[in-house]
This record gives structure tokens, C-alpha cells and sequence, in this order.
């Protein structure tokens, strides 16, 4: 469709023209199994393997530490499920309150199975309270998974301050970076990181792939049975045209990462200052500070989230309300409840995520159509029109 103004890219991501046709000889041409050991095959091996080293060199890992997996959510629940079952019953995960669900419900599946597990709160702009997370800490706790970056705020936790905690009390120390990776730098050693999850199609790459971070000398069950593909660890043939998109999307972002995140900083800037000036009643949930660049997350108050996105949406503009997970159910945001907004507000609430392609005169574009669809809207409101008038006294 043209004109479509996309501001949406925490859910996915187009896939870039390098990755695009990175992939392209590995559907038909070269389409042999890395595990043949007859050359064709073995030239596979080969580019998997250049794929590895890549993605390794982007967080400072060994191309040894990293598994390829479907996505983030198998990441997530590779981490945490196989931390806990090495371990065994009883052991305790401490994680926070604001995990995307891929992390949230692994852990309520865990609980059922006999494990622990402690959900820290967040302070009201979606930070872990370091103090909170000592006091968490039991002689039984095996693993601390807090996300580098929360995917409906774009609040950045403190990484390098919890990876201290964790390794100070010989607990490993498991991060969710879908969202932060590559537009924060991440060294894992530096962060004292033991596990780092990773998706391909947030970051321009392909859909379907991503990859689990596990330190050297990390005790974790295995996550697939079957064939000895990546290390014995995680079963199952490797998408091979999806590993070589995504590594070659990630050094393409990885070229351009500064130069990227300071414009949509900019751009992030510009609609807060825009909004929160042209529209009364609204509100940025997260952090000013500590927020991912391309990130935006309003309240209008006195209308519902749900109905601009439909209203933006006429107008061939992409926004969501919270998580895109979530866009089916009617209970509003755990995150928003956890930075302690009531229903009300978590309700009103909408989501513009920046990537690469959106231009200033977007923005302004948008914050227009907002300003519109929220005036609209509010005439239908009885409490907005009660109050304006009281003010307008
Ligand atoms: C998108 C996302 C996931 C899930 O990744 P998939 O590759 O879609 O499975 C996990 N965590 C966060 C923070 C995300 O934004």
C-alpha cells in the first residue's frame, strides 16, 4: 500500500535489501543441509558459520556462545526453562513485573512445575529498584531475567548494575534484549551477561530466527531433542537462509547504529514535544532518560487507545496499544498497571515506534491526524467535556 506510514516497528520490521539478497541463493540454489558432508553441503556449514561470528562479534561473544533458535520467545523460554530444569524443583528466578510474555508466562508455567519465582515491581517510569532485586535474592535462586529494554515504554533497565548483583552472588543473569539489540551497545562480558536473547525481525532481518546467548561453562539443559545441530544443544536442521539474513541485518545495523539511534532519538523528541504541547490531557508513559530511541508511548485521557489506533489506522497509519501480543485481549497493559496507571489511562494508551525509513515530516504529520482523532473523539466524552468547561471557567 502507499502511503502508509508505518510507526510500528517494536512489533516487526521489513526485512532490509541486504538481507533480502543475502538470502536469496539459499532457497533454491545453495540449499543443502550444513550437515552433508560432501562439499555443496559443507559450504553451507561454512556460511552458517560466518553467520555465528558475525552476530557473536555484535555483543563481544564467542561465535561458540551463540545458538540459533526460532525467535526471541524461544529464546526466552530456552533461558528460563533450561536454567530451572538443570537446576531442578524448588529453585527460584528472580524477573520483574514488566517482562514481555515470552518471558512472563514461561514463568508461570514454571511456578506450576514446582519452581519459584518473584516478580519484581517497577518504579513509575518502568525501573527495577536495585535494592528490591537484592532483597529478592534466596540461597535457592539459579537465574535474574530482567529485559535491557521494555518493548511497550522503551525503558532501559540498569544491565550493567544487576549483571554486578548477579555475578557478586554467583547467580546467572539472563536478559531479554529483542528491543534493545542493536540499538544499544551490548558487550556481555563488560555486562557480566550470561544469557541474551536476540530476534531477527525486529532489527530489519527475517522473521522465524533469532539467537540465545549462553556464556561458556553455563549449566543448562538442552532445548531441542534430536540431531546434534548447534552443539548438541537446540535439535532441528538450521534455517539456513534466514541465519545469513539475519546476520547480514545485523551488520548492516550494527554499521550504521549511532547515526540511526541519534535520528530517531530526534524524531522520538520531536512528537513528545509536539504532543505534549499540542494536545491537552496527554501523557508519555516511560522515561524521558532512560528510553529506547525509537520508542513513544501516550495517554490521551478521556478516550480509548483502541479507537485512535482505529481512527489512524483509516488514515493508513500503523500505531498499536501496548503490545502487539496483546491486541486481541481486552485487559489492559501489565505494564502500564505496573507503572501504576489506572485502568482509565492504561486504556487511552498507544504505542509509535520509529525505525529507519520515518522522515520529520511524518512525525508532524502524525501528531496532526492525533490531534485531530483525539478532539474527535473527546466530543463523545461527557467527563472531558464536563472538565474543559470547568477549566475554561
Ligand atoms: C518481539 C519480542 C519478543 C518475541 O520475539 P519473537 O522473535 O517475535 O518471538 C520477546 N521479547 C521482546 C521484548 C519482544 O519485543
Amino acid at each position: 500500500m502507499e502511503n502508509r506510514i508505518y510507526m510500528d516497528h517494536a512489533a516487526t520490521t521489513a526485512v532490509c535489501p541486504e538481507a533480502e539478497q543475502a538470502m536469496v541463493p539459499y532457497f533454491a540454489e545453495r540449499f543443502g543441509n550444513p550437515s552433508g558432508v560432501y562439499q555443496f553441503a559443507m559450504e553451507n556449514r561454512q556460511a552458517v558459520s560466518e553467520a555465528r561470528k558475525i552476530l557473536a562479534d555484535s555483543i563481544g561473544a564467542d561465535p561458540e556462545e551463540i545458538y540459533f533458535t526460532s525467535g526471541g520467545t524461544e529464546s526466552d523460554n530456552w533461558a528460563l526453562k533450561g536454567i530451572a530444569e538443570y537446576a531442578g524443583t524448588g529453585s527460584h528466578i528472580i524477573t520483574t513485573r514488566i517482562e514481555h510474555h515470552a518471558i512472563l508466562h514461561t514463568c508461570e508455567y514454571l511456578e506450576k512445575r514446582g519452581f519459584q519465582v518473584t516478580y519484581l515491581g517497577v518504579d513509575e517510569f518502568g525501573r527495577i529498584r536495585l535494592k528490591d532485586l537484592e532483597a529478592a535474592i534466596r540461597p535457592e535462586t539459579v537465574l535474574i531475567s530482567v529485559m535491557t529494554a521494555n518493548n511497550e515504554i522503551g525503558t532501559i533497565q540498569p544491565i550493567q548494575k544487576i549483571g554486578k548483583i548477579a555475578k557478586e552472588k554467583g547467580i546467572y543473569f539472563h536478559t531479554d534484549a529483542v528491543q534493545a539489540y542493536p540499538a544499544l551497545p551490548i558487550r556481555v562480558k563488560d555486562m557480566n551477561l550470561d544469557l541474551l536473547s536476540v530476534s531477527s525481525h525486529k532489527i530489519n532481518g527475517p522473521k522465524g530466527i533469532g539467537f540465545l546467548y549462553i556464556r561458556s561453562g553455563v549449566k543448562i539443559e538442552q532445548f531441542m531433542h534430536g540431531g546434534g545441530q548447534e552443539n548438541h544443544m537446540r535439535a532441528g536442521t538450521e534455517n539456513v537462509p534466514a541465519i545469513i539474513g539475519f546476520a547480514k541485518a545485523a551488520e548492516t545495523a550494527m554499521e550504521r547504529m549511532e547515526e540511526r539511534a541519534e535520528r530517531e532519538r530526534k524524531l522520538r523528541d520531536l512528537m513528545i514535544e509536539l504532543v505534549l504541547k499540542q494536545i491537552p490531557y496527554a501523557r508519555l508513559n516511560g522515561s524521558r532518560r532512560e528510553r529506547l530511541p525509537g520508542n513513544v508511548n501516550f495517554s490521551f485521557q478521556f478516550v480509548e487507545g483502541e479507537s485512535i489506533l482505529i481512527m489512524l489506522d483509516m488514515k493508513n497509519i500503523c500505531v498499536s496499544t501496548g503490545s502487539a501480543c496483546t491486541a486481541s485481549s481486552s485487559e489492559p497493559s501489565h505494564v502500564l498497571k505496573a507503572i501504576g496507571l489506572p485502568d482509565e489511562l492504561a486504556y487511552s494508551s498507544i504505542r509509535l515506534t520509529l525505525g529507519a525509513e520515518n522522515t520529520e515530516e511524518e512525525v508532524r504529520y502524525v501528531v496532526e491526524q492525533l490531534k485531530e482523532i483525539v478532539q474527535e473523539l473527546r466530543k463523545t466524552s461527557y467527563r472531558y467535556e464536563s472538565i474543559s468547561k470547568e477549566a475554561g471557567k
